[in-house]
């Protein structure tokens, strides 16, 4: 059974280290507890188990994360949070490490050392680029083990979109290729101090066992292609990648449909031909 400490409320934490909320850092902190532990438990079972959290703030959802019983390895940027989530490594001995850094710099698994789930409340920018990053990783299975992550619902919308709706694209193909991908639960703008101009969802990400013969740059090579022009047919969208349209009926697809069409097991068969 985790240690669950008595803490002070987040509020008291934000506002005794004068923690007020950087718009430049896109600072929109969550302060309920309930809401954090059930966004913690999205991520499944950590007992014991390794965190990467990007952007703590003040440790809200860190504490989650922690009496939850993992071990929770944060970085965050902002140096003002630092002595606030110093506390909370006080509070929780040997389970919590602070790196004071920018998560576009860093290598997780090389802080780590070994497998890790990640969970992050971040800044939508920030978001999108990590988040396109861990899911484009050359090895495969990764070293993470699952992505936990708050993303403007739009977004979120997008990632777990299925062919034929208007959200499907390159984000939906990159996101469930070898990955299976769930929108886990939807969070109101007003849970949020201050609250941001939108509504947000985190979604739920596992690897899985990935296509043989197909290459994640092939899979980038050819969405961004087709979905750039995704109101355009497919022999017209992929006329720049050389062999394509020989690829598209090989692999059985119709050069005549669009690229919001293709069905994540078309993608594959047609990186698939074309790499033949
Ligand atoms: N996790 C807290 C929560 O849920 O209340 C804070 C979330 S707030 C939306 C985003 C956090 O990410 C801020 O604390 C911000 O300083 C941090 N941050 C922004 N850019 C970052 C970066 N490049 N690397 C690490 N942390 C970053």
């Amino acid at each position: 059974m985790a240690e669950k400490p008595d803490l002070p409320p987040l509020r008291e934490v934000i506002a005794r280290h004068g923690l007020s909320a950087s718009k430049a850092l896109g600072q929109n902190f969550l302060l309920d507890e309930q809401q954090l532990d059930r966004i913690a438990a999205i991520a499944g079972d950590l007992g014991g188990a390794a965190v990467y959290e990007v952007g703590p703030g003040p440790g809200g959802l860190t504490r989650a994360l922690l009496r939850a019983g993992a071990h929770v390895w944060a970085v965050e940027r902002d140096r003002r949070c630092v002595p606030a989530l110093a506390e909370l490594a006080e509070a929780f001995p040997e389970k919590l490490k602070i790196i004071e850094g920018d998560a576009m710099k860093l290598d997780a698994g090389g802080e780590i050392g070994r497998s890790f789930h990640i969970v992050a409340n971040l800044p939508y920018n920030v978001g999108t680029t990590l988040f396109t990053r861990w899911l484009s990783a050359t090895d495969w299975p990764p070293d993470w083990l699952s992505l936990t992550l708050m993303f403007q619902k739009e977004v979120a919308e997008r990632i777990v979109a299925k062919p034929g709706s208007a959200a499907y694209g390159r984000l939906s193909v990159l996101s469930q290729w070898r990955s299976s991908a769930v929108l886990a639960m939807k969070v109101h703008r007003s849970a949020f101090t201050p609250p941001p101009k939108v509504m947000s969802a985190i979604v739920h990400i596992r690897p899985e066992e990935q296509p043989g013969g197909v290459e994640v740059g092939m899979i980038e090579q050819l969405t961004a292609a087709a979905f750039g022009k995704r109101r355009k047919m497919l022999r017209q969208s992929l006329k720049g990648t050389s062999g394509a349209v020989e690829a598209l009926t090989k692999a059985g697809i119709d050069p005549q449909r669009r690229a919001e069409t293709v069905t994540i097991d078309e993608w594959v068969n047609l990186a698939r031909a074309l790499r033949s």
